[in-house]
C-alpha cells in the first residue's frame, strides 16, 4: 500500500542521510591531515593550439586517502572552502605546481610562452596574502610569473567582495595571467568582464560536449568567442573529447583546446616524458 511505500521511502531516505553525514564527517576529519600525510598530489592536463603545439597545462589536485580511496576534487574542494582549509590546500597546490615548473626550467627557457594554470578558489582570492604568497614563491624559485596562470570559476566571480578585485589587479601587475574558468555557466555581464584584468576565457565543457550536433550550443560558443575577441582575450575550449567537437570549435574560431581527445590529466613525470622530451 501507499502507506508502506511511504514508510519504506522514509527509511531509505534517513539511511541515505546517515551515510552521507558519516561520509561528510570523514571527509572533514581526514582532509585536515591530507597534506601532512602526503595524500595530495597534482596531475597535469596539456593544452594545445590549432597546429597541435603544446601551449600550456592545467594542474589539477588529487586526493588519495587510505580509508576513503580516491576522492574527487568536486567533492573535497567545497569542503575545503567551507572549512577554511582551502587556504592551506591552495598554498600547497601553488608550491607543488611551482616546484614542477622548476623541474621544467631548462625546457621553459626554450618555450617562453608556456603557461601552467592553477585553479584558485574565490575564497583564496579574497585573502589578502594570496598575491604576496605567489610572488614570494616565484622569486624563491627564480621563476618568471609569465609562466603562471590562475583560473577563477565564473560562477564564483560575482561573489567577490572587496578584496577579490584588488587581488586580480595585483596578480596581473606582477605578471600572472588570469583565466575565467567554466565560462558561460555564470552570469557575468559584458560591462563587468571588461573591468577585470583577464587574459583568457575557458569555455565550459557543457557547451563543448556534442557541440557539432547542437545549434544552440554552437550559437552560444560563437557568442563567447566574439565576446572574447571584443575584449582582446584568448579563448580555450575545455573538455574536448572528439575530433568532431574540435572541428566544430575551429570553425567557430576557437584556436586553443584541452580535453580527453588530447590527454587525460597525467603525472608530472609522465607529462615531462610525453611532451617535454620529444627530441630526446
Ligand atoms: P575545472 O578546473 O573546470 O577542471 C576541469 C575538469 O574537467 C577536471 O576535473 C578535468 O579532469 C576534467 N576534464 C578535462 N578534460 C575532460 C574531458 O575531455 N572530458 C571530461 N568529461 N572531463 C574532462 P577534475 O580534475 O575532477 O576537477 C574538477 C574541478 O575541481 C575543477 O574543474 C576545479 O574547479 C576543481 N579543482 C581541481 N583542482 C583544484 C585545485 O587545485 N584548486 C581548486 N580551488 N579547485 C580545483
Ligand atoms: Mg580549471
Ligand atoms: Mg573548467
Ligand atoms: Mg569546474
Amino acid at each position: 500500500s501507499a502507506k508502506i511505500n511511504g514508510r519504506n521511502n522514509y527509511r531509505f531516505y534517513t539511511e541515505d542521510l546517515g551515510v552521507s553525514a558519516k561520509r561528510l564527517h570523514n571527509l572533514y576529519s581526514y582532509l585536515h591531515h591530507a597534506i601532512a600525510n602526503n595524500e595530495l598530489y597534482l596531475v597535469y592536463q596539456p593544452q594545445f593550439n590549432a597546429t597541435n603545439t603544446l601551449i600550456g597545462a592545467e594542474a589539477l589536485v588529487r586526493w588519495n586517502n587510505p580509508k576513503l580511496g580516491q576522492v574527487s576534487p568536486d567533492e573535497f574542494i567545497p569542503i575545503a572552502e567551507e572549512s577554511g582549509m582551502i587556504h592551506e590546500l591552495g598554498e600547497w597546490v601553488i608550491r607543488e605546481a611551482l616546484d614542477t615548473l622548476v623541474s621544467w626550467k631548462s625546457w621553459l627557457a626554450l618555450n617562453p610562452d608556456f603557461k601552467l594554470a592553477v585553479n584558485v578558489s574565490s575564497k583564496q582570492l579574497e585573502h589578502r596574502n594570496l598575491t604576496s604568497y605567489i610572488k614570494n614563491n616565484l622569486s624563491d624559485r627564480g621563476l618568471n610569473a609569465k609562466h603562471v596562470e590562475i583560473e577563477i570559476t565564473e560562477s564564483l566571480l560575482l561573489e567577490q567582495k572587496t578584496y577579490g578585485m584588488a587581488s586580480m589587479d595585483e596578480l596581473k601587475e606582477i605578471g600572472v595571467n588570469i583565466a575565467i574558468d567554466d565560462f558561460g555557466t555564470g552570469y557575468s555581464s559584458l560591462s563587468y568582464l571588461a573591468t577585470l584584468p583577464l587574459n583568457k576565457l575557458k569555455v565550459d565543457r557543457s557547451f563543448v560536449s556534442g557541440l557539432h550536433t547542437n545549434d544552440t550550443n554552437k550559437k552560444l560558443v560563437e557568442t563567447m568567442i566574439n565576446l572574447a575577441s571584443g575584449l582582446g582575450l584568448n579563448v580555450i575550449a575545455e573538455g574536448v573529447e572528439t575530433l568532431d567537437e574540435k572541428h566544430a570549435l575551429e570553425s567557430l574560431g576557437c584556436t586553443e583546446f584541452q580535453g580527453f581527445l588530447f590527454s587525460k590529466p597525467i603525472s608530472a613525470i609522465k607529462f615531462e616524458r610525453q611532451y617535454l622530451h620529444k627530441d630526446i
